[in-house]
């Protein structure tokens, strides 16, 4: 724990000097910061060594806690050797041993794995790829992506511009490319107006008529498997997935898959798609590639896809894309410990007794008055919160619900951030039961406790 007076300071600096991602400063300025210093497991400490339950796994990308020693290991066993050395070039130890072990992993069929740093250069570079192997095959006009509502693929350019949600997107729409937005498979507020009971995936038939409308120009269709994360957590109904790998192979257009939050293990499975046997042509990872520790990314492409780039030097069919820090040395080596944890400690196979504990334990969640629905998938799970149940009215953005509620959920020692009115789950893999009832415990009466007060406060 450091000194008080150094955390008056830092607190000061903090709003003084501190632009934070996602946050309005304006309220920020006022409230008192929370400076996490140390973390050990499941738990983050504060300055005033106050502990926290990681209840979003350092944003949706922890695995197996923190501090985990044969990761820390890892690393420091890098640093001995080299920090930092491009791939622009020569190739480095660890990346191409991840790079294989990737490939190993990764669903059948994708056979190359090109480096970057976070989720958005993962799907930047899979847009790119994407366009330019249309244009080596000689399909110019293949321009234009498929994307769904609700989507989210990053914070770039590119990757905006085949995102779906308006609060984030809407204000840099002419910067970008063309995208055909297709229905996001949301069961609770199905676009086609069906209930659960009857679906039948009509809305599919949307994804169909885009595609069989412009299949000469569409270059790709990107989504996010399974769970459309920051859009909701919105969880897709089982057999969307494969159909629509289905329907991208009938009208020619390439499947990207965005496995940056669904990846490792999240959802039960090392990647989603391999829920539905799904391969993609192009599959971008990040977040849990090693275990949450230090910003890595890899896109994989299938063999079809990488050899559309081989060519002679003057014919220009190299993939002109990467960032100085691609491969990074540590973040590989970090990546490597993670994997092997993977086998070491079984983690996929134990997820299945927590995932059903979890399901069974969000149950009574479903009684609480203002609570819509609760959704899960794996280890991910979302309470989406609802002014009027009948009507499914969501509350007023002004009031700050889900805010609220984790603020309250901090005062009892978890950290969690909410995506609007839906409070999001998403624990590090490691949890254990006790640690998940008192998650759930407290995430319970947080709800309780804001949304049945007489009055909410209005924010401006
Ligand atoms: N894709 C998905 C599905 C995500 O959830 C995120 C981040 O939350 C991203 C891409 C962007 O990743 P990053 O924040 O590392 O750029």
């Amino acid at each position: 724990m450091i000194h008080r007076t150094y955390q008056e300071q830092l607190q000061t600096w903090d709003k003084q000097y501190l632009w934070h991602p996602f946050t309005q400063m304006q309220d920020y300025v006022k409230e008192t910061p929370l400076i996490i210093e140390e973390g050990t497991g499941l738990f983050l400490k504060d300055v005033d060594g106050k502990e926290y339950i990681d209840g979003i796994s350092s944003m949706w990308c922890n695995i197996h806690g923190h501090r985990k020693k044969e990761i820390d290991d890892a690393i420091k066993r890098q640093i001995d050797r080299i920090a930092h050395t491009t791939l622009l070039g020569p190739s480095n130890i660890p990346a191409i041993e991840l790079a294989k072990r990737l490939v190993e992993i990764a669903p059948q069929g994708l056979t190359k794995a090109f480096y970057s740093d976070n989720g958005s250069t993962a799907n930047e570079v899979a847009l790119k790829m994407a366009f330019q192997y249309w244009q080596h095959k000689g399909l110019k006009n293949k321009t234009q992506f498929v994307a769904l509502q609700y989507g989210y693929h990053g914070d770039t350019i590119g990757t905006m511009s085949v995102g779906g949600i308006d609060i984030y997107h809407k204000v840099f729409q002419p910067l970008y490319f063309k995208t055909h937005f297709a229905p996001a498979p949301y069961c609770y507020r199905c676009p086609v107006g069906k209930q659960p009971g009857d679906c039948t995936l009509a809305c599919l038939e949307e994804l169909e008529n885009i595609l069989r409308g412009n299949s000469d120009r569409i270059a790709a269709v990107i989504m996010e498997p399974l769970v459309q994360g920051a859009g909701g957590m919105i969880t897709h109904p089982s057999g969307y997935l494969s159909g629509a790998r289905a329907l991208c192979k009938k009208y020619k257009a390439l499947l990207i898959l965005d496995e940056v939050l669904t990846g490792f293990g999240r959802t039960g499975k090392m990647f989603a798609c391999k829920h539905e046997d799904v391969v993609p042509d192009i599959m971008a990872t990040s977040k849990g590639i090693n275990g949450g520790y230090m910003p890595l990314a890899a896109t994989l492409a299938t063999e079809e896809i990488y050899h559309a780039f081989l060519g002679k030097y003057a014919e220009l069919k190299t993939f002109f894309h990467g960032h100085t820090y691609t491969g990074n040395p540590l973040g590989c080596a970090a990546a490597l410990a993670s994997l092997e944890l993977f086998d070491k400690e079984q983690i996929l196979e134990n997820l299945e007794p927590k995932i059903n504990y979890l399901r069974a334990n969000l149950k009574r969640f479903e009684l609480l008055k203002h609570v819509g629905e609760v959704r899960q998938c794996g280890l991910i799970a979302a309470i989406e919160l609802v002014e009027d149940k009948i009507t499914k009215a969501p509350y007023p953005w002004e009031k700050r619900v889900g805010i609220q509620v984790c603020l309250e959920a901090r005062k009892q020692g978890l950290l969690i951030r909410p995506l609007g009115h839906i409070i999001v789950i998403m624990p590090p893999l490691c949890i254990g039961g006790q640690e998940l009832d008192r998650l759930l415990d407290i995430i319970y009466e947080s709800v309780k406790t804001v949304t049945q007060a007489t009055t909410l406060p209005l924010f401006s």
